[in-house]
């Protein structure tokens, strides 16, 4: 199938070997409430990761920045609920410590991509490292960046291409299946689709899980939100519950004809930094 990728193991599930991981979850974490809903939701739908924006990395200093430290707790208790693991970004290598027990990955945005000094400090941590594409990066120094990480110490990097900026404005980015593609075939990294930020556009999202799944992707990063014309970033692309689980029950059949089948998430008890309940001492 892909015989060069060298699979990424968080919290003993696998991102780049048979199984197909879809990472899903609000675009912010907005409230424990909506949080909660949403990340039970994606868990019953087959979603093996959970995501959500800490600390957001807006174009517009006005808009909502994310809750920041007073999401640690909403983490911490949705994480141990769910028994999913969490991936999240970091915006600065002074989150590294902070973000250390909260989240089993971290995520580098497209717009840090080229900050060597972060790829860096995140290589140093050997926590796994989910590193997106720079919206303006040609695939050369995406995996460059890449190589930053693991030459720091941290060969657990996993790719998501989510979309560059072209001339077309249909959609707010344009999705390079054909990096994808060229990924499988010629890097050692796992590669994830994020169509959310890659088509910007609610309709188009389907049929771009369905696509990835057959360019050879090892998962999707999706951003489902379960009130999505109120959430507080990103509301054009939010998919709601329905369109998730919609997603996945027409994703889930197909996976067999690339060789792959859908990552399960592991029990709760077997996620390592949740303190072990005292009845099972
Ligand atoms: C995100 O996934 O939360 C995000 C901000 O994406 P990107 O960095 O690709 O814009
Ligand atoms: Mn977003």
């Amino acid at each position: 199938m892909d015989p060069i990728t060298r699979p990424v193991s968080i919290n003993g599930l696998r991102i780049g070997g048979a199984d197909f991981m879809v990472i899903a979850g609000p675009c912010s974490i907005e409230s424990r409430e909506t949080f909660a809903v949403t990340a039970q939701s994606v868990a019953a739908h087959g979603a093996g990761m959970l995501r959500g924006g800490i600390f957001k990395i807006r174009t517009n200093p006005s808009s909502f920045q994310g809750l920041g430290r007073a999401a640690f707790e909403i983490v911490r208790s949705v994480r141990a609920q769910t028994g999913l693991p969490v991936v999240s970004e970091l915006t600065d290598p002074r989150q590294i410590p902070e973000l250390f027990d909260i989240v089993d990955m971290f995520q580098i945005g497209t717009r840090n991509m080229h900050n060597t000094v972060l790829l860096r400090e995140v290589g140093a941590s050997r926590k796994p490292v989910l590193l997106k594409r720079g919206f303006s990066a040609t695939v050369e120094e995406w995996l460059l960046a890449a190589e930053y990480v693991a030459d720091s110490g941290n060969p657990n990097v996993v790719l998501c291409e989510r979309g560059i900026r072209t001339f077309e404005r249909i959609t707010r980015n344009t999705l390079d299946l054909a990096a994808v593609a060229y990924i499988k075939q010629n890097s050692r990294f796992p590669v994830l689709v994020d169509p959310s930020h890659g088509t910007g556009v609610r309709n188009l999202i389907a049929p771009m899980c369905r696509a990835s799944a057959a360019v050879g992707a090892d998962g999707l990063l999706l951003e489902v939100h379960c009130a999505p014309h109120q959430a507080l970033s990103d509301a054009d692309q939010a998919l709601s519950l329905r369109d998730f689980a919609q997603i996945m029950r027409e994703l889930e059949p197909l996976l067999p004809l690339f060789g792959r089948r859908l990552a399960r998430p592991l029990r709760p008890s077997a996620l390592s930094h949740e303190p072990v309940p005292s009845s099972t001492i």
